[in-house]
């Protein structure tokens, strides 16, 4: 469960968010969809607690995240692929990573077969990574601390369409098991068939918010 209440980000004079408020539901992905710039990085950041808000308030399972005993063990998080350690190989990245979190390490090798990274793969430096590889590995960074919530900024960017298919049957499956799941894009194709609903902001605001039906209809 995510809950967020008039969440608001002022930078100088500008509003990069403003009163911004939703829910997002076990069992269900929420697609968090605007324009580059319109303050969806902002927003994730701000429930992930990396940047603090202005006003409004962002809970996890009722509570803010810097307050939340191990985060990695509930929430995972996907922000910035690219920002991931280039020096290191995938395996290492994706090992250091569990071990910061408590999580299996036994769990390690598996996951990357999962998130199409067989050992060939991991082996290499990420730095050598394209983009997909990095979302693949963040993916795999999210879950190895088998988390309730996932949450994931543009995690489609670098995918190719086979990857985006891919990606789209595992956040459904881990919804599907009762996981919530809040993505970001700002490419509707990417989230309309695997989103239960559907957050829009633009410039800040919350533009409209609802099932596709919901939204279709104008109620
Ligand atoms: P999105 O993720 O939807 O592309 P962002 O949340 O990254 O949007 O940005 C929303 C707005 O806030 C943009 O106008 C951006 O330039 C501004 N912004 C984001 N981060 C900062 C920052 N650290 N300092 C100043 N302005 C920022
Ligand atoms: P529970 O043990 O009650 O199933 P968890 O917190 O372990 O609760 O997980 C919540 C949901 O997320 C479960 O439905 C679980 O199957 C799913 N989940 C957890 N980790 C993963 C993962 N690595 N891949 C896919 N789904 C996962």
């Amino acid at each position: 469960m995510i809950e967020v209440s008039r969440l608001s980000k002022r930078y100088g004079g500008a509003d990069a968010v403003r009163d911004v408020s939703f829910a997002c539901a076990p069992g269900t992905v929420t697609g968090f969809l605007g324009p580059n710039g319109a303050g969806k990085s902002t927003t994730l950041r701000m429930i992930c607690g990396l940047t603090p808000p202005t006003e409004g308030t962002a809970t996890v399972h009722g509570v803010p995240y810097r307050r939340i005993p191990n985060p990695g063990r509930h929430v995972g998080v996907l922000l910035d692929a690219a920002a991931q350690h280039a020096g290191r190989t995938g395996r290492e990245v994706l090992t250091l990573t569990a071990l910061a979190t408590g999580a299996d390490r036994s769990r390690v090798g598996e996951l990357l077969e999962t998130v199409g990274l067989p050992a060939k793969a991991a082996g290499k430096r990420v730095g050598a990574y394209s983009l997909g590889m990095r979302q693949r590995l963040g993916l795999a960074q999210a879950l190895v601390g088998e988390p309730s919530v996932l949450i994931l900024d543009e995690p489609a960017n670098g995918l190719d369409p086979e990857g985006i298919f891919w990606m789209r049957t595992l956040l459904r499956g881990f919804a599907d098991r009762g996981g919530t799941v809040l993505l970001s894009s700002h490419l509707l194709r990417e989230v309309e068939a695997v989103a239960d609903r559907f957050v829009v902001i633009a410039g800040g605001r919350i533009a409209a918010q609802g099932t596709r039906d919901e939204l279709l209809s104008g109620t």
